[in-house]
């Protein structure tokens, strides 16, 4: 292989960094020795090392060059002088006359008003930087670009030091933009509510890679071939097998090829593997290079890319510390997990056991994304949009996830320990009055009967059914466990699996939502392919009218399951008549060769259609002879109505379920329902909030569907609501020109003793 000269230098000096790094001493002293083998290896007059401390401070550490008294005194803020510029930005800074810069900053207890270049570099671990590590010269020196990058490369190994805690308190490693100090309490989203209590279980966990300087340049390249090449077969495999033979896998797959080839990556780490790191670090240095770089973009489609690469680096480090096994995943999950995660499928939220799970961190999601709606079914409190949050947290750190008021204590000091304990048993006790109201009808002071469904998707589910006394199961989302298997299901596995439904109901009614794919629910063997906009794309009724097959084998499970019985079955993302007609048919035809076949009917077949799309409210008048139900998905609604992505966590507020507009709609379907005689009901989040369900009663609605846990405070809100009134003062703010009603509604409630 052939060497430049700036490599070979570097290698000699991380051959020797190696020796410092395994000598004794303390962590100061080793510090002190490789400042000073760093400014005589790169010819520098000054060498210097600033650590973060709390409180975002840059402190000098060690320093071979400067004023010695000047170390541990000269601190500077992040974004305060080069050194701060440097932290701020994590990246590297290298100029001839430093001093010139508008952001030098003089320090005179450093002396270092005699050195005109500088070159410095972030020491970054993870995707924080821990502090800076800077050459200074007297002349003005024309930094190359291979040394900033032997500097980047030694900057790496310096980490590991600085992350020990020999140096600095663990605690005290806190990222640049985040001023806590431990115990730290962070803000975020309350997805769903509840409190718990357990230790942080990282999804994905960071490997940690212990191996940083290669013995043999030469062996490590050959290692890093290696891995490519496994991986790229372990993708060529998933090609051949029959059942990822159709087109949208295969573009999936082929994009995610591309990326293990995609050559400015493969040469950024060929070139940090080059300089004298092993394969897996020069993997990691790669990706913390891009991840901080990445982080102060905001631009959503550059980081869906980074995310991308991210997933491929992970991979690869996998790969090459001989884990190719998902790592951090069921098995060995302690008795009270919390998961932490960037962002999270609802599919792979399976892979943990869900009764040893207390709590969700996100660093993104929102409040309908479909992780959280699972994540409520399971009733697992779940906080989003807690930014950095995986750079804060080690696995196994002490957590609070406290859905309740969307925030989470990371190693939380006794006191708060105490107090959350003593949440958890009033919430218990809380629990224990809902269970007294379990068998009293959900009935307004003013004798308006509200029937209480319940939303389900796993059997594990209908276990909660009896238990909460909902009237039945408003809706039953049959992708769900679809999601959890590795095929597609065959009718007779899904016959059983409704059949058990039926039969645990007990009688109650269940409606059966048919396969509702795509957007963010994604299956594991029918990956879609790529598309710009997924939630307005091929997914739902979309996919199951294009791949009939798939719809009629689902329809005749159903109807076997039934045995007689009475059998709902609910459409999702219908946007017009004519499609409700066309999946009417395929009934039809099910029907028809069910009765050919002998199998007992059910007693009744009720049909219905999830209302979410807004064109489809504009043809109810043609609908509604059609169908005996409607239910208002007010998830999806909601991002049709306002344009507003569900899964943006940066638009997530901006428009309010109970903006006049929205509330207007729903009393609209309400009045169209009415006249044609067919019910309604709402299954979206929104009929789960005890506000939000008190004004669709206000417009006219009677059947609500939500979480298990949800109808104990949904039933105390109705037991103590007067209809007549509310109906009245809503009437009044049909016309709002407010940006929401909310404020409003909630004085309504407070002024006439509604339980929210
Ligand atoms: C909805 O869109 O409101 C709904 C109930 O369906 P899902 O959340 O499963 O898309
Ligand atoms: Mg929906």
């Amino acid at each position: 292989m052939v060497t430049s000269g700036a490599t070979s230098v570097s290698r000699r000096l991380l051959g020797r960094l190696r020796d410092v790094m395994a000598g004794g001493g303390t962590a100061q002293d080793r510090l002190d020795k490789v400042v000073t083998l760093i400014a005589r290896d790169m010819v520098a007059e000054v060498c210097s090392c600033y650590v973060m401390r709390a409180g975002e401070v840059l402190e000098l550490f060690a320093t071979e060059g400067l004023k010695h008294e000047s170390v541990h005194r000269t601190r500077l803020r992040v974004a305060e002088g080069l050194v701060g510029d440097i932290a701020a930005h994590a990246r590297p800074l290298a100029l001839a006359d430093a001093q010139a810069h508008p952001h030098f900053a003089y320090r005179p207890e450093t002396g270092e008003e005699v050195y005109h270049s500088l070159m410095g570099v972030p020491i970054i671990r993870g995707s924080r930087v821990l502090g800076v590590l800077v050459v200074q010269n007297r002349t003005m020196r024309h930094y190359t670009e291979e040394e900033v990058e032997t500097l980047e490369t030694v900057a790496m190994v310096l980490a590991e030091l600085v992350a020990s805690g020999d140096l600095v308190d663990r605690s005290e490693l806190v990222p640049v933009d985040g001023n806590a100090v431990l115990p730290l309490r962070l803000e975020g989203v309350r997805l769903n509510g509840g409190v718990g209590l357990g230790v942080a279980v990282l999804h994905r966990p960071r490997i940690v890679v212990r191996r940083l300087v290669a013995e043999d340049p030469d062996i490590e390249m050959e290692r890093l071939t290696r891995a490519l090449a496994a991986i790229k077969s372990q993708i060529d495999v998933l090609f051949t097998r029959p059942e990822l033979r159709d087109g949208e896998h295969r573009d999936v797959l082929e994009t995610y090829r591309m990326f293990t080839e995609d050559k400015g990556w493969l040469n950024r780490i060929g070139e940090a593997v080059r300089t004298g790191l092993t394969a897996e670090a020069g993997v990691q240095k790669v990706l913390d290079d891009t991840r901080a770089r990445m982080n102060l973009i905001a631009d959503a489609y550059l980081r869906e890319r980074l995310h991308d690469f991210e997933d491929l680096a992970n991979r690869l480090l996998q790969q090459l510390s001989g884990d190719d096994e998902e790592g951090g995943r069921g098995g060995d999950l302690p008795e009270a997990a919390i998961l932490v995660a960037r962002n999270i499928g609802p599919m792979e939220l399976f892979d943990y056991d869900p009764r040893r799970l207390r709590g969700l961190v996100l660093e993104e999601g929102s409040t309908t994304s479909h992780v959280a709606i699972v994540a409520r079914a399971l009733d697992i409190p779940v906080v989003g949009r807690v930014k950095d949050v995986l750079d804060m947290i080690d696995s196994l750190d002490p957590v609070i996830c406290d859905g309740d008021n969307g925030q989470v204590f990371i190693r939380p000091p006794d006191d708060i320990r105490d107090s959350v304990v003593e949440a958890l048993s009033a919430r218990q006790q809380r629990r224990a009055i809902y269970a007294r109201l379990r068998d009293l009808p959900a009935v307004t002071r003013d004798d308006t009967r509200i029937a209480l469904y319940m939303n389900a998707g796993l059997l594990l589910d209908l276990q909660h059914l009896h238990e909460c006394g909902a009237d039945g199961i408003g809706l039953y989302r049959t992708e769900l466990p679809f999601m959890a298997r590795s095929a597609l299901p065959n009718v007779d596995a899904q016959t059983l699996l409704y059949r058990k439904i039926l039969d645990q109901a007990e009688g109650k009614r269940v409606v059966f939502r048919t396969l509702d794919v795509g957007g963010d629910k994604v299956l594991p063997y029918w990956n879609p392919s790529e598309e710009d906009n997924p939630a307005l794309g091929w997914r739902s009724i979309r996919i199951t009218l294009d791949r009939p097959a798939v719809m009629r084998q689902q329809l005749r499970a159903l109807l076997r399951a039934a045995g007689g019985r009475e059998l709902s079955v609910m459409f999702p993302m219908v946007a017009e008549v004519a499609e409700l007609v066309q999946a009417r048919r395929i009934l039809d035809i099910e029907i028809a060769r069910e009765t050919a076949a002998g199998t007992p009917l059910p007693e009744r077949i009720r049909v219905g259609t999830m209302l979410e799309v807004p064109a489809l409210a504009f043809q109810l008048d043609a609908l509604l002879p059609l169908v005996d139900f409607v239910s208002i998905g007010s998830n999806d609604l909601t991002q049709f109505l306002f344009a507003i992505d569900r899964g943006n966590p940066r638009i997530a507020e901006r428009y309010d379920p109970l903006a006049p507009g929205m509330v207007r709609f729903m009393h609209m379907v309400s009045e169209k329902c009415r006249a044609h005689g067919v019910d309604l009901s709402v299954c979206g989040e929104m009929a789960a909030r005890p506000l939000e369900a008190m004004t669709l009663i206000g417009v006219g609605i009677r059947t609500l569907s939500v979480t298990a846990p949800a109808i104990g405070p949904i039933k105390t809100m109705v037991r103590s609501l007067d209809v007549a009134s509310l109906e009245s003062y809503l009437f009044t703010l049909l016309d709002s020109r407010d940006h929401s009603l909310r404020s409003r509604l909630r004085g309504f409630a407070i002024d006439h003793g509604v339980s929210l």
